[in-house]
């Protein structure tokens, strides 16, 4: 029995806890983790505040000219987590705001935006031995990947959680009504685009965490990891 290294494709809804769970999994398998939700975040951020944004509407012929100059790059932290950097500056906890989360879906819905970011992830993924969180990774990032997952759950279940978080971190001003609507719209606004709107693979494994304990999601996607990394 060998055991080769593979790549895994973690999809599905917004705040389904798919980045815990897909960075639990390659922390104990030892492979490298890529949140690719946190490169859309960092351009919106980007266009936030270079004042590429007014209202909901997007001047994507600036975008485009500057996404050249866009440079995303994650590092370790002291925790040994990774966090993301935009043209050198840690933007991890200011991607995550209410602020970013509002606009993200709509700057990732914009085709060369996709393009160019799917270029990226693939070019990390070339060497598989990689986990990576998204919409579209099991659909156009990577549709050999080997091991698919698609995660869901109940969206006041979702609300909740993410609510949770944002208190966590010191939010104590956006309701739960609030994230409620912004999750709700994001999975709206990422189902319905024209450009690789997010959709479960054919082949991809089902996860509905509405009812499941961490450990138990965890005890599920190594089980799934063993039996796809192991040929004979
Ligand atoms: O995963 P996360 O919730 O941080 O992603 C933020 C947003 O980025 C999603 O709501 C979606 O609009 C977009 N996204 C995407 N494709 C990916 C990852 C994220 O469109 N592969």
């Amino acid at each position: 029995m060998n055991v080769r290294k593979i790549t895994i494709a973690i999809d599905g809804y917004s705040s389904t806890g798919k980045s815990t769970m897909a960075k639990a999994l390659a922390r104990a398998i030892g492979y490298a983790y890529i949140d690719t939700g946190a490169m859309y975040r960092a351009v919106t951020l980007y266009c936030l505040d270079n004042g590429l944004l007014d209202g909901d509407r997007v001047d994507e012929a600036a975008l485009e000219q500057r996404l050249a100059d866009i440079h995303i790059t994650f590092c370790p932290n002291d925790e040994g987590r990774s966090d993301t950097y935009l043209n050198g500056k840690n933007v991890e906890a200011e991607i995550r705001s209410m602020r970013v989360s509002d606009k993200v879906s709509i700057i990732a819905a914009i085709g060369f935006v996709r393009r160019d970011m799917v270029r990226q992830q693939q070019a990390m993924g070339r060497d598989k031995g990689i986990v990576m969180d998204g919409r579209d990774i099991g659909t156009v990032v990577f549709p050999d990947a080997e091991l698919k997952v698609f995660v869901t759950a109940d969206p006041m279940v979702r609300a909740q959680r993410r609510h949770d978080e944002l208190r966590a971190k010191g939010d104590t001003t956006t309701s739960l009504s609030e994230v409620l609507h912004n999750v709700t719209e994001r999975d709206r606004i990422d189902t319905t685009r024209a450009e690789s709107p997010l959709r479960q693979a054919d082949d991809a494994i089902v996860l509905d965490n509405s009812h499941m304990t961490i450990a138990e999601q965890n005890a599920f996607l190594m089980g799934a990891f063993a039996a796809r990394s192991h040929s004979c």
